[in-house]
């Protein structure tokens, strides 16, 4: 057998020493419990405000799984004091090794934690040997830190957005910061309230006054709420959204010249939806000449069409009257065609001219709206069932700010200790 101080080596606390081993071989899992003590006692520290103290009040042994030592699963088994603190009155002393109440050490919470970013919290908790709430909890601890530990950012540009989450009419409202591609906060619901509250509750004055643009869809109670939290900020319409509506409008052309058109036409329309609504450019080979067939059938569906492809360019100029130049021009090319349903998407282009041309100004990062939706999206459809909104949220800013991109950053979250120091 080797001496306490070699076995005090390989446990590598700082600060503590091991005192005695304990086998249990007998288990189902063969585990290792290793008694510690303090060494170089200088008073206790206060978990509340780390005052050192020698008002001892009493003591009980606690217990912390840690790092296994081969195939043996170790558990730490420690006399915590209770200390009388002139500031906080009667708190447990404070460890080195471990957050205050956890049952878990940091650097097993760590390990823990990186584990469930890539494996369900149930494989992660049976890698580890220990339960599942317990890996939950540590998972949980480990995101905290992190997030705790992060500079305040000053984001340019905001994006507001809806969400549906599990079927029927249930929203969240998902605030994200545009310029770094990272979520910020989420909140139930899509009321001017929800909006206002991750506004106000997720950035400070500071950050408040830095924003210059709001992406965002024509959700009246989000316009309301960006106006009355940012007032300097401009809103700018999602790309994505408005050609939407353009996508709504030839959809129901198609649906009027094929369908309310006889028999014939309808065979000819069938099954040609999809095809219709796909942009041009992803169109390939047979499918094209299929669409082309189909506007041989029908010129205004072909004209409709155009149209719609042409309202790409309301986001490449640099200056506003471009862009209205643009819509003015697109609105001669309607004229006299007898497209009722697009010159209703023109009237609702033009009245929310302001917001498409803003883009002029406030080149906003629409690839990173899309990108975050389908990220949170994957998130939600992984985390189903997930009750805690605040872990959630968590999880939600891990998976989009995207923290481990290199070996490097691997290795930096793996050393718990040079992350959060223990003094
Ligand atoms: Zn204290």
């Amino acid at each position: 057998m080797g001496s306490r101080a070699e076995y005090t080596k390989i446990l590598g606390l700082e600060g503590y020493r091991v005192k005695q081993l304990t086998f249990d071989t007998e288990a189902p899992t063969p585990r290792l419990h290793i008694r510690i003590e303090r060494r170089g006692v200088r008073g206790h520290a206060c978990s509340g405000c780390r005052r050192r103290t020698w008002r001892v009040r009493d003591a009980k042994d606690r217990t912390w799984e840690d790092l296994p030592w081969g195939n043996l699963q170790v558990t730490l088994v420690y006399q915590q004091r209770r200390v009388r603190c002139p500031t906080c009155g009667i708190r447990t002393e404070r460890i080195g090794f471990a957050d205050p109440l956890a049952r878990v050490t940091r650097r097993l919470r760590q390990l823990i934690g990186l584990d469930c970013q890539s494996m369900p919290t149930s494989h992660a908790a049976v890698r580890h040997g220990i339960s599942w709430g317990k890996a939950r909890r540590a998972e949980r601890a480990f995101l905290q830190s992190w997030d705790a530990a992060r500079p305040k950012r000053r984001p340019r540009h905001l994006g507001a957005d809806e969400i549906q989450r599990g079927k029927g009419y249930r929203f969240w409202t998902v605030l994200t910061d545009l310029v770094h591609g990272e979520v910020l906060g989420l909140a139930r619901d899509r009321t001017e309230a929800s909006l206002t509250g991750l506004l106000t509750g997720c950035l400070d004055a500071r950050q408040r006054a830095a924003v210059e643009a709001v992406c965002t869809d024509m959700h009246r109670p989000y316009l309301n709420a960006v106006a009355e939290t940012l007032p300097k900020a401009e809103i700018v319409f999602d790309k994505f959204h408005v050609l939407q509506h353009a996508s709504a409008a030839l959809d129901e052309v198609r649906r009027h010249e094929f369908f309310r058109a006889g028999t014939v036409m309808r065979a000819v329309g069938r099954g040609k939806r999809w095809l219709l609504l796909r942009r041009w450019a992803t169109v390939r080979g047979s499918k094209r000449r299929e669409l082309q067939e189909l506007f041989a059938a029908n010129r205004r569906l072909f004209r409709a069409y155009v149209l719609r492809e042409q309202l790409d360019r309301l986001w490449t100029y640099k200056k506003r009257t471009g862009v209205l130049n643009f819509l003015m021009g697109w609105f001669k090319a309607l004229r006299w065609q007898r497209l009722p349903e697009m010159e209703g998407l023109g009237d609702f282009l033009l009245t929310h001219i302001n917001g498409i041309a803003a883009y002029c100004d406030h080149a906003v990062r629409f690839g990173v709206v899309e990108s975050v939706n389908a990220t949170i999206k994957g998130v939600i459809r992984r985390a189903r069932g997930m009750r805690d909104e605040q872990f959630l949220l968590l999880k939600l800013k891990w998976a989009t700010a995207r923290p481990i991109r290199s070996a490097r950053d691997y290795r930096r979250f793996l050393s718990a200790e040079a992350l959060h120091s223990n003094r």
